[in-house]
């Protein structure tokens, strides 16, 4: 575990327990299993759902989002695997908790989140357990953030009816995004990357399904969050 909260020996044996259900879904990186070990997810969740937090499964966070599965962040950090030197935007800071592992690996963390009462609480867990390396935004990821772009990873944790062509100038060169990319219902998680000018988009995984991805360049004309 990172510098935090003394915690209750109980979550030790379900972290672990957590660890296993995502190597048996193919995920056998020991950096980044290891990262699952480090960051306490009941930390990230709010208190109604904590007897849940270490299932390998979505949990309701409310404002009708949820935290993903872990073994598909897991994935997501197989396949991404920022090092200590790069810079990452993540679009859909929701629980934190994915926030918080990549935080672990990378030099520094961008997280954008549109709802206001989600960003405070991520940046409360964050801060308990002293992880200092992330800066948090309120507001529409899918026009990115220019100021500090641009970003050699980005994660985007919601799903888009295509990829937003405002995140793809912010890739830096040798850079890599991984978004979900469909319908509402249904999606294929798409892995673009970029080359100088060159831009390559490959699906990874099929039949996905997350939450939609609100904003200027997604899905446009929701109400509430
Ligand atoms: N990785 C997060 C995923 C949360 S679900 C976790 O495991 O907790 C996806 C999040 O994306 C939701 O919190 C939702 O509010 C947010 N979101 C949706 N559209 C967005 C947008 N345009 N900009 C920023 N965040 C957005």
């Amino acid at each position: 575990m990172v510098t935090g909260p003394v915690e209750d020996p109980r979550f030790v044996g379900y972290r672990r327990k957590l660890i296993e259900d995502i190597r048996s879904h193919g995920v056998d990186d020991l950096e980044v299993l290891e990262l699952f070990d480090r960051v306490p997810r009941h930390l990230f969740l709010p208190e109604g759902v904590l007897p849940r937090a270490y299932e390998d499964a979505p949990i309701p966070i409310g404002f009708g989002q949820t935290a993903s599965q872990p073994s598909l962040q897991a994935y997501y950090l197989t396949l991404l695997k920022p090092t200590r030197q790069e810079k990452v935007l993540e679009i859909g800071t929701g629980s934190g908790y994915l926030t918080a592992l990549l935080a672990l690996m990378a030099d520094r963390v961008y997280s954008v989140e549109r709802v206001r009462e989600l960003s405070h609480r991520a940046r409360k867990s964050l801060d308990s357990l002293a992880l200092r390396n992330v800066a948090l935004l309120v507001g529409d990821g899918t026009i990115g953030w220019r100021k500090y772009a641009p970003f050699d990873v980005m994660v985007v944790s919601a799903s888009s009816p295509s990829v937003p062509s405002t995140l793809v100038d912010q890739l830096a060169d040798g850079g890599r995004m991984l978004i979900p990319v469909g319908s509402r219902d249904s999606q294929d998680l798409v892995m673009v990357r970029r080359t100088g000018f060159a831009v390559t988009e490959e699906v990874v995984k099929g039949e996905c399904t997350f939450v939609p991805l609100l904003g200027s360049f997604a899905w446009r004309g929701e109400a509430g969050g």
